[in-house]
C-alpha cells in the first residue's frame, strides 16, 4: 500500500520560497551525513564536537537572522527552517547555535557600540568566537529581575560580583554577554557588558551530572571583583527589557527547533513500528500504534505550520510576544510528548542511546524549562488573554 511522508502531509513546501527549501535541504544534508553518526557517542560521553563551530559559520547558520558584520541576514522562516533540521540532530547543537545567535550575537547587534559589533560580530558569525548570555542565577531563574550580580562604576570601568548558572556554552565561550545590575538594585539598572576569556576574577566551571544536554557546555559563571573596562557595557541596553527582548528574539527558533527533534522522534518510530514483528505481524500494523503515530502526524503538523505563520508575521513585524510563548510552548510540549511516546513505541530499545528518541526526550526536557518555562509562557498567554497577571 502506498504510504504518504511527513513532508507531504504538513506541505510546508507549498509555502516556503526555493531559498527557505535550499537552506533546509542543506542543513538537512549537513546533519544526516556529519552529525548524526557520532551524537549518540557525544551524549553519552557529554562531549560536543567543537570543531564543527567554525564550520557552522562557513555555512552561515551562526547570527543567521542578523544583518552586516558577515551575518547571512535570512528571513525568520529559513532561519526557523536550518534551527529545525539541526535539532533533528540534537538539542545541544540547536542550543549552542541559538545562544550564539539570537542571545550573544543579537545583544551585541542590538545594544552594543559600532565598536563593539565590529570587533565581535564577524568572528562570532564565522565561529572563530563562541558566545553566552548569562542572565539566570542560582536563586533567580524565571524572575530574573531579582538578580544580584552587580557592576559598580570605578575608575576605566566597572567592578563585577555575582554567579550566574546554567550558561549554555559558558565554559567554552570567548565573549560572555553578562547582566548585572549598576549602581544601584532596582531591574531599571539592569544593563548588559561584555565579558572576555581570561579577564581576571571570571571563573566559568562546567556543570556535571547532566542527563539532560549533555552533548552541550553548560556551566557557571563566577565574578568576583572581575574588572570590566568602561567600553565593555552595552551602550543601548538598560533595564530588564533588554534581556528580555534577547530573549523573545530566541524562542521563535526553539518553537521550530523542538520539532526538529519531535520529526526526529516520529522518524524512528515510525521504521520502527513497521520492522517490529510482534504477535506475528509489524507493530505498525496495530490499531494503538497507528493511533499514536497519527496523533504524532497531526501535531507536528500544526505546530510546523504555526511556526511558519507566525515567523511569517514576524518578518513583517506582527509578531506580538504573546504568540512567540504560543509558539515556543506548544511546540515544546508536543515534542516532549511526542519524543515520549516514541521512546514507548521502541519499547526496551526505546531507552537505548543506539536510537534517537530517549536522547531527544532527555534533551527537550531543558528546552521545556529553559528560554522561559512551560508555566511561565502559560502565564504569559493568561495576562495576554485576560488582563490580568498572575505572576
Ligand atoms: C540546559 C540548560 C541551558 C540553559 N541555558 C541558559 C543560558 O544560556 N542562559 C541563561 O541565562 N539561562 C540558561 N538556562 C536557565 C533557564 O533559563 C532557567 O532554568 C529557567 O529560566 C527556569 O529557571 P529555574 O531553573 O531557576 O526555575 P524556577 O524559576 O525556580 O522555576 C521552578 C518551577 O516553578 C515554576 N514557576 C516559577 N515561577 C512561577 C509562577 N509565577 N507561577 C507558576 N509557576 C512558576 C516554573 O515554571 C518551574 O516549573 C538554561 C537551563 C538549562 C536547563
Amino acid at each position: 500500500m502506498d504510504t504518504i511522508s511527513l513532508d507531504s502531509l504538513t506541505a510546508l513546501d507549498t509555502l516556503l520560497s526555493d531559498e527557505e527549501k535550499l537552506a533546509r535541504d542543506s542543513a538537512r544534508r549537513f546533519i544526516r551525513e556529519e552529525f548524526l553518526p557520532d551524537i549518540a557517542g557525544h551524549f553519552e560521553n557529554a562531549t560536543f564536537p567543537t570543531e564543527i563551530i567554525p564550520r557552522l559559520g562557513a555555512l552561515g547558520w551562526l547570527g543567521a537572522s542578523l544583518e552586516g558584520y558577515g551575518c547571512a541576514g535570512v528571513g525568520s522562516v529559513t532561519y526557523g527552517l536550518v534551527l529545525q533540521e539541526l535539532e533533528y540532530g540534537d538539542s545541544g547543537l540547536r542550543s549552542l547555535v541559538s545562544v550564539q545567535g539570537s542571545l550573544a550575537m543579537y545583544a551585541i547587534h542590538r545594544f552594543g557600540s559600532p565598536e563593539q559589533k565590529e570587533r565581535w560580530l564577524p568572528p562570532m558569525a564565522a565561529g572563530k568566537a563562541v558566545g553566552c548570555f548569562g542572565l539566570t542565577e542560582p536563586d533567580f531563574g524565571s524572575d530574573p529581575g531579582g538578580m544580584r550580580t552587580t557592576a559598580k562604576s570605578t575608575s576605566g570601568g566597572f567592578i563585577l560580583n555575582g554567579n550566574k548558572t546554567w550558561i549554555t556554552n559558558a565554559p567554552i565561550a570567548d565573549v560572555l554577554v553578562v547582566w548585572a545590575k549598576l549602581d544601584g538594585p532596582g531591574q531599571e539598572h539592569i544593563r548588559g557588558f561584555i565579558l572576555e576569556r581570561g579577564m581576571e576574577g571570571l571563573g566559568t566551571p562546567p556543570i556535571k551530572n547532566k542527563m539532560s544536554m549533555r552533548a552541550s557546555h553548560t556551566g557557571e559563571i563566577n565574578l568576583t571583583d572581575c574588572f570590566v573596562p568602561a567600553e565593555n557595557i552595552l551602550p543601548g541596553s538598560g533595564g530588564l527589557g533588554s534581556p528580555l527582548a534577547c530573549l523573545n528574539q530566541a524562542r521563535m527558533g526553539i518553537a521550530w527547533g523542538a520539532m526538529g527533534a519531535a520529526r526526529a522522534c516520529f522518524d524512528a518510530a515510525l521504521e520502527y513500528s513497521t520492522s517490529r514483528m510482534q504477535f506475528g505481524m509489524p507493530i505498525a500494523g496495530k490499531q494503538l500504534i497507528q493511533k499514536q503515530l497519527a496523533d504524532m502526524a497531526i501535531e507536528i503538523t500544526k505546530a510546523s505550520l504555526t511556526n511558519l505563520h507566525f515567523s511569517r508575521l514576524k518578518d513583517k513585524g506582527r509578531l506580538s510576544p504573546i504568540q512567540v510563548s504560543m509558539a515556543k510552548k506548544n511546540s515544546v510540549a508536543q515534542a516532549l510528548t511526542i519524543a515520549r511516546t516514541a521512546r514507548s513505541i521502541l519499547g526496551a530499545n526505546g531507552i537505548s542511546l543506539e536510537y534517537a528518541p530517549v536522547r531527544h526526550m532527555l534533551n527537550l526536557e531543558s528546552v521545556y524549562t529553559y528560554e522561559g518555562t512551560n508555566e511561565i509562557h502559560e502565564l504569559i498567554i493568561g495576562r495576554g488573554l485576560t488582563g490580568v497577571s498572575a505572576f
